[in-house]
């Protein structure tokens, strides 16, 4: 068998070659890291649930419109992407107070937000992923203002999407991350949502009670990642109500 090309592995994940030009096999680890990989873990399951979980986002994001990466899942780890240029930005959006924002603004976690907030993280590791403003994006030419009002709109689209699937199933969308790509279609290029949408890039609290069900409960040491996890996933209908425990997950189609 031949070995596949490996283009990227990054903390959460591995990208491989893709068997066409322009796709590429994303691959969902079990690794967990949190503060900029300060804190490391490897969590039984988590691939598998965050693989089938970021299927089920981004497949209904192309059902409402909104485009993504996504063209299929492979098997339990592993989903056919489309190949694009990152865009050096980790883009933030808010609907309630939570971490680094409480922190920076002294914000009680949990404080509503009076509208949406949209923020951006330049991308690199070494830097610690450090908020910046559009005029840095600009200046620095990370984006140009067409690919910031087609980022914001995508964001806003997200947001919207996500936090109905999630209140309907009695989960709150705190906040999340996206990333998003370039895609050239001849003389065309356009933007796309890319990387993951899963409980790693999620904040998502019961609706009852506030309980975490995201990767904070592994960042605040808040019991079993992958049982707040499953939990989301049942109740999204991605896997079954009767089946305990992550390690051999079965998925609903
Ligand atoms: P905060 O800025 O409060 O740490 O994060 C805001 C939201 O973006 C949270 O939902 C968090 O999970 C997500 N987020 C921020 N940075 C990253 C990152 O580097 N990786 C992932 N997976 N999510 C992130």
């Amino acid at each position: 068998m031949a070995r596949r090309k490996k283009i990227y592995e990054g903390k959460a994940k591995i990208l491989y070659e893709g068997p066409e030009p322009g796709t590429i096999v994303q691959h969902f680890k079990d690794d967990a890291t949190a503060f900029n990989a300060e804190k490391k873990a490897v969590i039984e399951g988590k691939g598998v649930l965050n693989n089938r979980l970021s299927e089920f986002f981004m497949t209904g994001l192309g059902q409402i419109g909104v485009p993504t990466h996504f063209i299929k899942r492979l098997n339990m780890r592993e989903q056919l992407v489309r190949s694009v240029e990152i865009v050096p930005l980790e883009i933030i959006v808010r609907n309630y107070a939570a971490g680094t924002m409480s922190k920076r603004l002294g914000i009680e976690e949990g404080t509503q937000l009076p509208r949406p907030i949209v923020e951006y993280c330049y991308k690199d590791d070494k830097l610690g992923d450090p908020l910046v403003t559009e005029e840095h994006i600009a200046a620095f030419g990370w984006a140009s203002q067409q690919d910031m009002d087609d980022i914001l709109s995508l964001a806003l689209r997200v947001n919207d999407f996500l936090s109905g699937v999630m209140l309907a199933v009695g989960i709150r969308l705190v906040d999340f991350k996206i990333e998003v790509g370039r895609v050239y279609d001849g003389d065309f290029q356009r933007l796309i949502v890319a990387d993951e949408i899963s409980p790693d890039s999620c904040r998502l609290w019961d609706i009852e009670t506030g309980q975490k069900l995201d990767k904070d409960v592994f960042r605040r040491d808040l019991g079993s990642l992958t049982d707040a996890y499953t939990e989301v996933a049942q109740r999204l209908g991605v896997m079954p109500r009767n089946q305990q425990g992550v390690t051999k997950p079965t998925l609903i189609n």
